[in-house]
């Protein structure tokens, strides 16, 4: 009698960001990748989110494996965080272990993770469940799909790709192993859907190369390009490009120079000869015969372009005759935050190029028919689209009836609802704990709250006010006449004196026993300026009293 097989997405399915999925058979647990996201403006003071890992803690006698498809943060960066907490082997192949160990190096002993650096297509026995990795072509180099074979069959995870038939590194996705598990019976193929929106097919990553020859040709001055620190392939292009234009180039950024190096020592970047020069030397150039490699495509605050925006980069600064290549997409909800470095660099007399009649810029992710395409070769039995929000997922469902698919055998899967199978169908099961946590960097390792948020929320949008009361605990009375401070508080005086007045109504009710009570002086004050402010004004000010003891 086999045992029903549940997967269940913990992040990353109706959502882009923090991918982190358990597949349980029997008393087998593997995770696929375990990512972080960004936070979006609702999230003020928020460094990073991570999922709820709830669910894996309280099953952790299961867990035999954490497999990881490739080194984007989005899939490896809450591996520290989860690793805090439990114990097991953790499988990637070279280059996503190496990114993994440089991340993580940051953040705990990394001696005491059990690594496993496995090869493309190694079989690896994590309990009963049996798991492979096959490369597929991505915005990062050495990416995979992850296939664990079942009891009923193969679970095939695309991960993040495209199909990319002229890659730079001449690295072509594994499409005869691919077809060979269709063969073989695939039972569910969870893919990526975060393209399914753009139809035909995306260009290849080389195809950047003549958007970058014919910037960085037309430039009079300096170039600077800016891209993800993992973008490898689009960074071996830029030094490919600048050194059959004749130029050097330098590297701004600690993220990316940490990266190049790793990359060059392993032999996944080929820099020409004498083409890589310090960012310091760049001076004794020409100005034309330099590109400088920088961090800081996504407006990030601290990235060395948004540094040099706000003239704050002492190492380089950004003059008239500079050109600015973004050779990145913006990560929705970066949005303003790109815009307005490039507005400042604009304002500093630099040209700023982020879309061209040849673009420098080119997605890592799968077009309609390249989804087609993965799904006419693995040739699964269900069908769910994740690393995607609802709509991606819905078109993603459309487009797999078109191809012939009914609708039952196509699931649109949530984060913490188990997709389960047992012989003779799936469906979607019961809701796990599941959910984000926001994580402040340099504050408590249990995340901020869902009240932090909250009053950090309330003090941005309507500011705050401090009823200041003066208390005679012993005797349990009111001294003097309460007052009112704010702070980013945009209602009227008279607003703040009518909240006064009412305030010392509520306090007035108050028996001498209740005041003896320093909690409930404040919360009486508190419930009183909140209520009369927000009916007055539809502000929710943060109001904390200060109480001053005598
Ligand atoms: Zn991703
Ligand atoms: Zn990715």
């Amino acid at each position: 009698m086999s045992s029903n097989l549940k997967i269940i997405p913990l992040g990353g399915s109706g959502e882009i960001g923090k991918n982190c999925t358990a597949v349980i058979q029997g008393e087998d647990m593997l995770i696929v990748d375990v990512g972080l996201s960004f936070p979006n403006e609702e999230m003020p003071g928020v460094d990073i989110v991570i999922p709820d890992f709830t669910y894996i803690l309280e099953n952790k006698k299961l867990l035999k494996g954490i497999v990881l498809t490739h080194a984007h943060e989005d899939h490896i960066g809450a591996l520290s965080y989860l690793l805090r907490d439990v114990k097991c082997p953790v499988y990637a192949t070279e280059f996503t272990m190496a990114m993994i160990k440089m991340k993580m190096d940051e953040k705990m002993d990394i001696r005491s993770v059990d690594f496993r650096q496995i090869n493309f297509r190694d079989k690896i026995k994590a309990g009963s469940l049996e798991f492979e990795i096959i490369r597929v072509t991505h915005s990062i180099p050495e990416s995979g799909a992850v296939a664990i074979n079942t009891e009923h069959g193969y679970v095939v995870f695309t991960g993040d790709f495209k199909l990319d038939f002229t890659p730079v590194d001449g690295k072509l996705t594994d499409i005869a192993r691919l077809t060979e598990l269709g063969t073989e019976g695939v039972l569910v193929l969870l893919s990526d859907s975060t393209n399914v929106e753009r139809p035909g097919w995306g260009p290849s990553e080389k195809s950047v190369a003549d958007g970058l020859r014919a910037a960085i040709s037309q430039a009079k001055g300096r170039v600077l390009l800016t891209t993800f620190a993992s973008n490898v392939h689009r960074m071996q292009q830029a030094f490919d490009v600048a050194h059959e234009l004749g130029r050097k180039v330098a590297v701004a950024g600690r993220r990316m120079e940490q990266t190049l190096d790793l990359c060059e020592r392993l032999k996944y970047l080929k820099v020409p000869k004498n083409v890589r020069i310090k960012l310091d030397d760049a001076r004794n150039l020409q100005d034309d015969q330099v590109v400088i490699l920088t961090t800081g495509s996504q407006g990030e605050p601290m990235a060395a372009l948004s540094q040099m925006s706000r003239e704050e980069y002492s190492r380089l600064r950004i003059r008239e005759g500079d050109t600015i290549l973004y050779s990145a997409r913006p990560i929705p909800g970066n949005e303003a935050a790109i815009w307005r470095t490039v507005n400042r660099l604009f304002r500093m007399g630099a040209e700023v190029i982020y879309e061209g009649k040849t673009p420098v810029h080119c997605s890592g992710h799968a077009y309609q028919e390249e989804l087609k395409m993965m799904v006419n070769i693995t040739r699964p039995f269900y069908l769910a689209p994740v690393h995607g929000e609802p709509r991606h997922q819905h078109i993603y469902k459309n487009m797999a009836m078109d191809m012939g698919y009914p609708e039952h055998r196509i699931f649109t899967m949530a984060d913490g609802l188990p997709l389960e199978f047992d012989e003779n169908k799936g469906w979607l099961g019961e809701p796990v704990t599941c959910g984000r946590v926001l994580v402040d960097n340099g504050g408590s390792a249990g995340g901020v709250d869902d009240e932090v948020l909250r009053d950090r929320l309330s003090v941005a949008n309507d500011g705050i006010i401090i009823p200041v009361i003066a208390v005679d605990v012993e005797r349990g009375a009111i001294i003097g006449q309460p007052s009112l401070d704010a702070k980013g508080f945009s209602g009227s005086e008279e607003v703040l004196r009518e909240a006064a007045e009412v305030m010392c109504d509520a306090l007035d009710q108050l028996k001498p026993n209740d005041i003896k009570s320093v909690d409930h002086v404040k919360h009486t004050a508190a419930d009183a300026v909140r209520k009369f402010v927000h009916r007055k004004t539809k502000m929710r000010p943060l109001v904390v009293p200060a109480i001053v003891e005598v």
